[in-house]
């Protein structure tokens, strides 16, 4: 944390693009009408710095304000098409390694939804940058990409003691882990097996497992079962989407992602350009982003009376905004934020507001990974092939190819089931072929220069574009098997 000469702490602010400036100009207001010792450091990033012509939409002085500040509020960042692929939220997002998503819902006075009336309160824990999401794709074939789904066994540790330190902080019983890990036993099961070990250390909060389809259709069916739930980048995307509906949507979607060392909070929602500047748009999720920043800072008073004050707001409901009213009875965002503001110091005798203790951020020792491994074996290699043709005339072509090496072709799959030698599978066919070899004799490994001599020899027909070891990490398989392999 940075503080200022005059005592106040240091925040960059990034007002952002469409709706950003008018919500986040809402929240700064707001917060300095509960006097606290917050001071703003403005910088920006996204459209308008993509178009002078940085490719990342975010300048120098924005990353060295972050580096100095450790916190920011951030509206939101409009991507524009034809500048820059990536988008400025998630280059912030991943230079800082916020690793840790909260999405809190709850449920809140006259915003009428058909869960209304259910008590929703949870917070989603999602992991904010592995996964599929950590953008690594390849075209390998004309007909066939493939994304990488990298899960590290740290990442999963953060975020686990992440999910538990949350569920303390603000006093709540009970952590739910949402996985596939049914499917993907690997990475996916990395964060069922991570947080099994992890919740061992919270003996006092409640943890299980949750199938994370079966999660889907349990949050849509009883979401009040739920306090805290973990889970994965691609799964907490989803779910935290379906959450916020049932509590009012967009305009009350907050979210902090937070790093060992950088906390950037922000709304759910995009910059909406088609309402920017016309003073109708709805500032609470990112007032209530803005409260999550205030409780990071031990800002715990104004954070608890601006929340109070929402719901006073809320529960009067004479001056909300159209997403809540409608057209004809709206009020302006302005008008809702002097509200709000006016509503300072008000209790709700009705709705409650949750206590919050500091949340204890996970320290992860800094080592590269926490899995020591005292053996390891390279039991074989899959080798993904380029081919028009079709498995049959495929596997005999490969193995002639192949002949004399200390590996032999096991077998071939197509986008994971065996396909030769033949188990009467009926897949479709497609240009992308993996051929997996294993030693000639079981006990032995196959050698780097086993693989190269594959490599070369395939490459005299086919075209290859992967490879992939197939190892043993002290006696134990690390890799799965096709969908009909032995
Ligand atoms: P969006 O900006 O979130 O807006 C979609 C719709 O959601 C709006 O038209 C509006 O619905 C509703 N909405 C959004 N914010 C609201 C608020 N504060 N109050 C009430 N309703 C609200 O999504 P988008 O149009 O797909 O994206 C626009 C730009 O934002 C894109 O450039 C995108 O890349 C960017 N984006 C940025 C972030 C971020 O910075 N974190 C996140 C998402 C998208 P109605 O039309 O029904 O009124």
């Amino acid at each position: 944390m940075h503080i200022t000469p005059t005592g106040e702490k240091l925040v960059t602010v990034i007002p952002g693009d469409g709706i950003g400036p008018e919500v986040v100009g809402a929240a700064q207001r707001i917060i300095e009408a509960t006097g606290a010792p917050i001071a703003w450091e403005t910088r920006d990033a996204g459209e308008q710095v993509f178009l002078r012509g940085l490719p990342s939409g975010v300048p120098p002085e924005t990353i060295e304000s972050i580096h100095k500040t450790r916190v920011v509020l951030k509206g939101p960042l409009g991507t524009p098409v034809g500048f820059g692929e990536k988008s400025a939220n998630v280059t912030l997002r991943k230079l800082f390694e916020t690793y840790g998503n909260l999405r809190p819902v709850r449920e809140l006075p006259g915003v009428i939804t058909p869960y209304s009336g259910r008590g929703i309160d949870l917070v989603i824990v999602r992991e904010n940058v592995e996964d599929l999401y950590a953008g690594i794709e390849h075209q390998q074939t004309p007909g066939v990409a493939q994304c990488l789904k990298l899960i590290s066994r740290k990442g999963c540790e953060k975020i686990s003691r992440l999910a538990f330190e949350v569920a303390r902080a603000e006093g709540r019983g009970s952590v739910a882990c949402f996985t596939k890990s049914n499917i993907m036993k690997l990475t996916e099961g990395l964060l069922k097996r991570t947080f099994e070990e992890v919740a061992l250390e919270y003996p006092d909060i409640e943890s299980w497992h949750v199938i994370v389809d079966n999660g889907a259709h349990q949050l849509v069916k009883k979401p009040e079962q739920y306090e805290v739930i973990v889970t994965t980048n691609m799964n907490g995307d989803i779910l935290s989407d379906l959450t916020s509906a049932q509590v009012g949507g967009l305009g009350f979607a907050g979210s902090a992602n937070i790093g060992t060392d950088v906390a950037i909070f922000e709304a759910v929602h995009g910059s909406a350009p088609k309402y920017a500047g016309r003073d109708v748009i709805n500032p609470t999720a990112l007032i209530l982003s803005a409260v999550m920043m205030l409780r990071h800072l031990g800002e715990f008073e104004a954070a608890l009376d601006i929340e109070h004050a929402i719901i006073a707001t809320l529960e009067d409901g004479t001056t909300v905004t159209r997403d809540v009213v409608g057209d004809e009875a709206a009020a302006s965002t302005t008008a809702y934020t002097d509200a709000v503001i006016a509503n300072l110091g008000r209790r709700s005798e009705r709705w409650s507001v949750r206590e919050h203790r500091p949340i204890l951020l996970p320290r992860v020792a800094p080592e590269p990974d926490s899995v020591k491994v005292a053996a390891r074996r390279v039991v074989g290699v899959d080798i993904f092939v380029e081919s028009g043709d079709q498995a049959e005339d495929l596997g005999p072509a490969i193995e002639e190819i192949t002949s004399g090496l200390p590996a032999r072709l096991k077998m071939i799959s197509s986008r994971g089931t065996k396909v030769y030698p033949s188990m009467g599978a009926m897949t479709d066919y497609v240009d992308h072929w993996r051929c997996r070899f294993v030693p000639l004799r079981e006990e032995n490994e196959v050698s780097d220069e086993t693989i190269t001599a594959l490599m070369g020899r395939i490459a005299s027909r086919y075209r290859w574009m992967h490879v992939e070891k197939l190892q043993e990490f002290d006696g134990e398989p690390v890799f799965s098997k096709a969908q009909g392999e032995d």
